[in-house]
């Protein structure tokens, strides 16, 4: 029998250049996607863009109207409570709340502003959504559901990001070390986790020894074990990503018999300026050249491409 194709999909958090910005919002890397979006189309990739209030709401939309409705790329939701109205009378831009942090009043409204400037802007109910800072639980799973939303894709398998402040009266991000790197249905909606394996001489996952090490504190031993026997990676480019790990990732994938990878990256990352991992023009064509390796590893391998919507179970 012919071994199931796996799937990938791509996803860009469509976001300001600066997200941590304190006030002043500025949307140039909108500007620069069509680069991205022809290399995904080169690959046949289908890109799902995950869009910020701030870019829905901006005049620079067009072309990635456009796209969807050449059915060449999705358009979903992406919650930053910091630049998503209404503001608390108060509203510090220098806290950044994830949503999971926020009442359910204000989580309720900002989702909805969020769903219908999108909804307005692409004549369409966006059905996909990410989280800002991966800020995601039951409650947001909740509301998402309320609000017509089938996936979601704000999961880290692996991380626990307690010791991330957002709101400094809370108690830090989610912790998601044990939660699956499977597609699920949580709470009435698709979970499509970010891909986060582990490509070293331990791959498995859900084993007792995986158990074990992910339970551990972050310390110099937890750091050394993922050196030698873990190497725990994430679908993303870093300044330190190289051809090599496209491959131990699929490796693990087809191992751990994953039928979906997603990647991640940010649109600030597109622009040179627009992000930490893009400061440079050097660094920014590093960043195309990884990608397009990335693309072409995984088109030989016949990943089958699709958008987060075409996975609703
Ligand atoms: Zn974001």
């Amino acid at each position: 029998m012919e071994k199931q194709k796996i799937k990938l999909i791509v996803t860009i958090d469509t976001e300001a250049d600066n997200q941590w910005h304190e006030g002043d919002l500025s949307l140039n890397n909108i500007k620069h996607l069509p680069r991205f979006q022809a290399l995904c189309e080169k690959y046949g990739m289908k890109p799902t863009y995950l869009l910020s209030h701030e870019v829905a709401a901006s005049n620079l939309v067009d072309d990635l109207k456009d796209w969807q409705d050449k059915n060449l790329a999705e358009i979903g939701a992406h919650l930053h409570p910091w630049t998503t109205p209404p503001y608390e009378e108060n509203h510090d831009y220098k806290i950044h709340s994830y949503p999971h942090e926020l009442d359910d009043n204000q989580l309720l409204i900002k989702l909805k502003n969020l769903t219908d400037i999108i909804s307005q802007k692409f004549n369409k109910l966006p059905v996909s959504f990410r989280a800002g800072r991966w800020g995601f639980d039951e409650r947001v799973a909740k509301h998402l559901k309320s609000l017509g939303y089938k996936v979601d894709c704000s999961v880290t398998p692996k991380i626990n990001w307690q010791k991330t402040i957002g709101d400094p009266q809370k108690n830090g991000g989610p912790d998601f070390r044990f939660h699956s790197v499977y597609p699920h249905t949580f709470e009435g909606i698709t979970e499509i986790p970010m891909t986060i394996l582990f490509t070293g001489i331990f791959k498995k996952e859900n084993t007792r020894l995986a158990k074990l090490f992910l339970s551990l504190p972050e310390s110099f031993i937890k750091k050394v074990l993922n050196k030698l026997f873990f190497r725990q990676r994430w679908l993303r480019i870093f300044d330190s990503s190289s051809a090599k790990d496209w491959k131990l990732i699929y490796k693990s994938a087809v191992k751990n018999n994953l039928p979906v990878m997603e990647f991640m990256i940010h649109s600030s990352e597109l622009m040179v300026g627009g992000s930490p991992y893009s400061k440079t023009e050097q660094q920014l064509e590093n960043i195309y050249t990884q990608l397009e390796e990335m693309f072409k590893y995984f088109k030989s391998k016949n990943t089958k491409n699709c958008f987060l919507k075409d996975l609703i179970r």
